[in-house]
């Protein structure tokens, strides 16, 4: 299975071969969806990890003992379709399909169940029409 999560680094882990050690000792390939992370300096990374599902949750475990903050539902995605002119940049830029343009209309499609929330649509919006809904708390 697959779960997506945004991890915050410490200024004391931003060296840490996370994904090395995912793969290594819990058999989890993480794909980086995101990353902001400058050398000596704390940092936020966006993966997906795709494992079996009892060790996906020992790596979390393992993550937050190696003083990694993790954030797994932090909102989904929003499109304001009064804003949208279906340019389809955002479309281009979606890794998962979720931002397409269908046609015959070649209107903006959305599909929620496709989206990991990697966030990378909304600062590809010239109108500011995506946006990410913060779950509560
Ligand atoms: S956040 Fe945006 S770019 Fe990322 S998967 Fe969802 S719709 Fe696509
Ligand atoms: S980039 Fe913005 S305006 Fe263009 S299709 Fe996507 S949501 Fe609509």
């Amino acid at each position: 299975m697959k779960r997506r999560l945004t991890l915050h680094f410490p200024r004391e882990a931003v060296h840490q071969p996370i994904t090395y050690r995912l793969a290594v000792d819990f058999d989890i390939a993480a794909k980086i969806l995101r990353a902001q992370i400058s050398p000596n300096q704390s940092g936020t990374m966006v993966v997906e990890l795709s494992g079996d599902i009892d060790e996906l949750t020992a790596a979390e475990a393992w993550l937050e003992s190696q003083g990694l903050g993790l954030n797994r539902a932090p909102g989904q995605i929003a499109v304001d379709s009064s804003l949208c002119v279906d340019c389809g940049i955002c479309s281009s830029v979606c890794p998962s399909g979720a931002l397409r343009l269908a046609q015959p209309a070649w209107q903006l499609q959305f599909d929620a169940q496709r989206c990991l929330v990697c966030e990378q649509c909304i600062p590809s919006c010239p109108l500011d029409a995506i946006s990410l809904v913060l779950a509560p708390p």
